[in-house]
């Protein structure tokens, strides 16, 4: 029981004798009538607001304005939020109107409610709104003016001010009603009065710069430059830096005025960069300062003026005729305009291109419905025909050698069986017979290739493959030597004689260069002829006509020995190549800005020897470089190509550097990376080949890179919008050599010509007696690229026809990779599949005795071939074209869909289909895969009565237990919309394939298991390759079921180091950063500012007159009495806001 105040306001015990009291004490004129009408439905919280809007007491509207505030300022927001539900905001505000109205107003009362006000208003999502309709907001502003010679008044009505600013059309309000002006004028020059008064004005004033209108006036008033003057006046003399709060507040509104193009240019002009720049190096000498480095840094990057590409067209620099197109040429540019078009409008709303990528996004919140789920059942079950005539199907039966082969060498003796075996792979280059396709007849009208035969002819006569003058001139003995003419072996490769042009490129290179180079020198890497693969890459047909070789595509990369652990960030790395970056616009005259490479231009393509500027070079299989610009001594800035006849997608990187300094740190800008983040903030290295180490017996890519950082910059596409934003991959490299080429990379490069050389070697690898190993030509890339399709399975053990019925009763495995070029690491763990596939390995003959493998390791030849990122020649992304894919437009993606609605109308649907990929965001290597039952389930489908074969986790679960870098919970199985067209899903839901999924390997490592922490390389990417067949035994059928199982076991027991602590896979996967990762505009807030503290020092401090009386009052109520009812009050909201969950 307490004593209210004077008015003898009484209550003890139970909620319904509190309001019985309220009736009949307080509410004595039957005001709230409802209250006693309901009784049991008004909480005691709700009492006390309708008391505080209509008590004339000042006592009691105190005492609770009292109790309210020291209830709501315990514990968490969580009170204060009920009490906004219940209508809290809206009786602050109506008791503020009544109380300020009055002929004189009671600052006593008003006081304490402005403060309350702010606290909860603060809260308030809709305040302004409220504000508003209350009449509020004219009315704070009119007190504000009133009351200017007050500092505590003023700091009162200033945080509701900047409370209800956060409405936009409310801080409009304020802005009409001069409040920017007069918020504006009570921002002093340095001083140490009242410094909380004078933080509050700041804050207030960049609460109100929210909007466009208030903002273009402060920027036509001229207030940008006093705002720059006083930032420095407080900088230069707060010495002791005491009022840091106050210099953080005024960055705040340097931030807010710079959200427009007017504000950033009055910035520039103003000196703004310069000044922010200057004071900034003094903040980062003093800890005590550091708070306010970060929202300067942020201020620069965003004024920095937005500059073009140093570019002619972001068109890319290799344009392709699309054949088969009546006009061509119009039709090409036209739809490279509206691509550049629709790209340019994308990427201003930072659209992302990713293929799985995007759906990662979905996953990190579960109770996220997705809408892009399918939710249909007839489209998640639907099997609809064939896209084309059943009769168009009998072609790919050509691609079945093993059904029809009657492997008679089976009977002969051993010498004969060799050489017979051999003959047999002379089909490797056949054509299919595409007798029933239009597209045959067409083709051949309008080859692309027709008028550049005759020059690339002419051209081969003069110009070997030869590996670069300068890689040879790495080794001086070699500096001299004469590039070798191509001569009899070129006619061999254009003829139809392909059976001996191995045994010809040896005669024909017997003493060349190359040769003396390879016998002094070569090493020995497993699996890899260069050789083989120089005569591979002479057919490879490219758009620029390649006539060099990538050193490490052709001389081999061998894995380092040990691993190499993920990159440690830098503390505060973005910050200083930002700062950097602002350097180089405030100083322009130390930038030196010489283009040293330019795939646009000729002349710059083979700089002379005698430039002190690094050399680049990028005109070979796989490259990706399109300029170089030297900015500083040692540091340059490189422009990426965009994907052919498109101006967009670049990411993949590979070019040559040489004429090094050694042991001097470069730093490279890549500046027109497109992805919003990589896994270059998270501990990613791009990789490094030097031929010098190479030639002396080192032939390895390894990881390379310090002071990585993956940020936004400054720039902008050529044409179009400026607010479009390209990111920065910056690394600084130190080379070992001078007297070196080396070569950089995105990521292990794996050229197509690689594939061909590595299939020869393996064809030649097998025993043929127990290997049926066929490579045949699916089809030919728009650039007329042969797109390799490999068969791999066991010989019978005799003709007998249980072993001939054996084989030809196995199931079925596609599997296919490297749909988007830029993924090379889906190349490399297909090499580790296609060598265990060939090898000895128990296991692999298991598998082969199990099942028929059908590999296509390239559906996109011409974008590996031309370095593209992501699309075919075509600018299309294939990944997106299986549900009608063009036969003309996409061959590969046509007739690989093809192959398999073939399979399945002769009874033998793939077991398995699995497409590789690669993942620039993510760590590990995952599957995706397609269930009717998990994407109900995520969509809050009813899956009741829904049946599904549950198979489709057999192979991930295994993997999970035998494969070191996989992990289990990053897979998922949901069917989305915009996926419908992606391998995975037209292949389970069109060819009816359970386990279809797509493999996505990490560019970067593994945050779980054994490789914990370690950057993958080409070994564990291989190795991933070898436990995916060795996981496709947990789904071999009948007769070696048993053999599969002792030999699964067998593999188990081998990994039981295997430490798979996986992690929830809906969490972000990244480990936390040393430091943040920066992309917002926002200026960072300050730690520990609270706008309560504030207030409650406001409402402390006792340093003036007119406020003796309120403490008067404050202290007129006995502690004990206090106390009571704060603990009956405590009780009461405490038990109703839990009654309310
Ligand atoms: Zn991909």
């Amino acid at each position: 029981m307490f004593g209210y105040g004077r008015s003898i306001f009484t209550w003890d015990g139970t909620l319904k004798e509190l309001q019985g009291t309220y009736h009949s004490s307080v509410c004595k004129a039957g005001q709230r009538t409802s209250m006693t009408a309901s009784p049991n439905t008004s909480s005691g919280l709700e009492v006390l607001l309708s008391t505080l809007q209509n008590a004339g007491d000042v006592e009691s509207t105190l005492n609770i304005l009292n109790v309210l505030d020291e209830l709501l300022s315990a514990g968490t927001d969580r009170r204060i939020l009920y009490m906004i539900s219940k209508g809290g905001s809206e009786a602050l505000l109506t008791a503020l109107v009544n109380t300020a109205r009055c002929f004189s107003p009671n600052y006593t009362l008003l006081l304490p409610m402005l403060h309350l006000l702010a606290k909860v208003g603060h809260r308030d999502r809709r305040i302004g709104v409220k504000a508003e309709d209350a009449g509020a907001v004219v009315l704070t502003l009119n007190l504000l003016k009133q009351n200017l010679q007050s500092p505590k008044r003023v700091a009162a009505c200033l945080w509701v001010i900047q409370v209800f600013a956060s409405s936009v059309s409310t801080a409009n309000l304020i802005g009409e009603n001069y409040g920017v002006d007069v918020i504006y004028r009570l921002i002093p020059q340095y001083t140490i009065k009242n410094l909380h008064t004078i933080k509050a004005s700041i804050n207030a004033f960049a609460a109100v710069l929210c909007t466009k209108a208030n903002v273009c006036l402060v920027v036509s008033k001229g207030y940008i430059s006093g705002l720059l003057r006083l930032y420095e006046d407080w900088h230069c003399k707060d010495t002791h830096h005491v009022a840091i709060a106050i210099r953080h507040a005024l960055l705040r509104c340097l931030h807010k005025v710079t959200y427009s193009t007017a504000g950033r240019e009055a910035f520039i002009s103003l000196g703004g960069l310069h000044l922010i720049f200057q004071t900034t190096q003094t903040c980062l000498m003093n800890n005590a300062l550091s708070s306010l480095v970060e929202p300067s840094v942020q201020l620069m990057r965003k004024c920095l003026p937005k500059t073009r590409l140093p570019l002619t067209s972001d068109l890319s620099t290799y344009s392709f005729p699309i054949p088969s197109k009546p006009n061509s040429d119009s039709y090409i540019n036209k739809s490279v305009a509206l691509k550049a078009l629709l790209y340019i409008q994308s990427i201003g709303d930072s659209g992302e291109d990713s293929d799985e990528e995007e759906a990662e996004k979905n996953q990190t919140n579960t109770n996220i419905i997705d809408e892009d789920l399918e939710t249909d059942l007839n489209k998640l079950r639907h099997r609809p025909e064939p896209d084309r005539p059943k009769e168009e199907l009998a072609q790919y039966s050509v691609f079945c050698p093993e059904l029809s082969h009657d492997f008679q060498e089976l009977d002969l003796g051993s010498e004969t069986e060799r050489s017979s075996a051999a003959s047999t792979s002379s089909d490797e280059e056949d054509e299919p017979c595409y007798s029933c396709s239009p597209r045959c007849s067409q083709r051949k009208g309008s080859d692309p290739f027709q008028g550049k035969h005759s020059s690339s002819a002419a051209h081969s006569d003069s110009c070997d493959f030869y590996i670069r003058s300068a890689v040879l001139g790495t080794s001086p003995s070699f500096r001299a030597m004469p590039q070798e003419p191509r001569g009899d072996n070129f006619l061999h490769q254009n003829g139809h004689d392909h059976n001996d042009e191995e045994e010809a490129a040896d005669e024909s290179c017997h003493h060349s260069a190359i040769d003396r180079l390879l016998e002094r020198n070569a090493s020995c890497i497993p699996h890899h002829e260069p050789k083989l693969y120089r005569t591979a890459a002479s057919k490879t047909r490219s758009i620029p006509d390649f006539n060099i070789l990538g050193f490490p595509d052709f001389w081999g990369h061998l894995p380092p020995k040990g691993s190499t652990p993920m990159a440690p960030r830098k503390p505060s790395v973005q910050r200083q190549k930002a700062f950097e970056d602002i350097q180089r616009f405030l100083n322009k005259d130390d930038i030196i800005n010489r283009v040293v490479f330019d795939l646009d231009d000729s002349s710059l393509q083979c700089p002379s020897e005698s430039t002190d500027s690094l050399k680049f070079f990028s005109k070979f299989e796989s490259g990706n470089l399109r300029k170089a610009i030297q900015v500083r001594r040692f540091e340059y800035d490189l422009i990426l190509n965009a994907d052919v006849n498109c101006s967009q997608h670049s990411q993949w990187f590979y070019f040559e550097v040489s004429n090094m300094e050694p042991g001097v740190p470069y730093r490279f800008n890549i500046i027109n990376c497109e992805k919003t983040n990589s896994q270059f903030n998270y501990g990613m290295q791009p990789v490094l080949y030097s031929v010098r180490e190479a030639l002396e017996g080192r032939p390895h890519w390894v990881r390379t890179g310090t002071e990585i950082c993956y940020y936004r910059n400054h720039f902008c596409p050529v044409h179009g919008k400026n607010t479009a934003t390209f990111y920065t991959l910056t690394f600084s490299v130190t080379f070992k050599y001078s007297d070196d080429v080396c070569y950089l990379a995105y990521h292990y490069p794996y050229t197509y010509s690689a594939l061909k050389a590595h299939l020869k070697v393996l064809q030649k690898s097998v025993d043929p007696a127990k290997v049926f190993f066929r490579q045949q030509t699916l089809c030919r890339s728009l650039a007329e690229n042969p797109c390799p399709i490999i068969t791999i399975t066991a010989c019978p053990a005799s003709r007998g026809w249980k072993d001939l019925h054996q084989l030809r009763n196995r199931s079925y495995i596609v599997l296919s990779g490297r749909v988007h070029p830029g993924e090379s690491n889906a190349s490399w763990v297909m090499k580790g599949t296609l060598e265990f596939l060939c090898s000895d390995d128990p296991v692999a003959q298991s598998l082969r005795e199990s099942f028929v493998f059908k590999i296509i390791p390239i559906l996109n030849p011409d974008g590996v071939v031309n370095g593209t990122n992501r699309c075919n020649l075509n600018s299309e992304d294939l990944n997106r074209q299986w549900r009608k894919p063009d036969p003309v437009l996409s061959p590969t993606i046509y007739h690989t869909k093809g192959f398999l609605y073939y399979l399945n109308s002769i009874g033998r649907t793939p077991l398995v289909y699995c497409d590789y990929h690669g993942h620039s965001r993510k760590k590990n290597v995952f599957l995706y895969g397609c269930s009717v039952k998990e994407t109900l389930w995520q969509s809050a489908v009813d899956t009741v009565g829904v049946k599904e074969d549950p198979g489709y986790r057999t192979i991930p679960k295994t993997l999970d237990r035998i494969a070191p870098a996989f992990s289990f919970n990053s897979c998922n199985y949901l069917v989305e919309k915009s996926r419908s067209a992606t391998a995975r899903v037209v292949v389970w839901r069109e060819i009816g394939v359970l386990r279809s999924y797509t493999m996505e390997s990490t560019y970067n490592g593994c945050d779980q298991g054994i490789y914990k922490g370690i950057q993958m390389g080409t070994a564990e990417l291989q190795e991933m390759g070898v436990k995916f067949c060795h996981s496709l035994l947990s789904v071999a059928k009948d007769v070696m079921t048993l053999y599969s199982r002792r030999l699964i076991n067998h593999i188990a027991l081998d990994h039981n180091i295997l430490d798979h602590t996986s992690s929830d896979c809906f969490e972000d996967d990244e480990p936390p950063c040393v430091e943040e990762i920066e992309y917002s505009k926002d200026c960072p807030a300050l730690q520990g500012a609270d706008l309560d503290i504030d207030i409650n020092n406001n409402m402390t401090s006792s340093d003036e007159d007119e406020e003796r009386e309120e403490e008067h009052q404050r202290n007129s109520f006995s502690a004990s009495q206090q106390s009571n009812m704060k603990s009956r009050l405590y009780h009461l909201i405490t038990q109703t806001s839990l009654e309310s969950e």
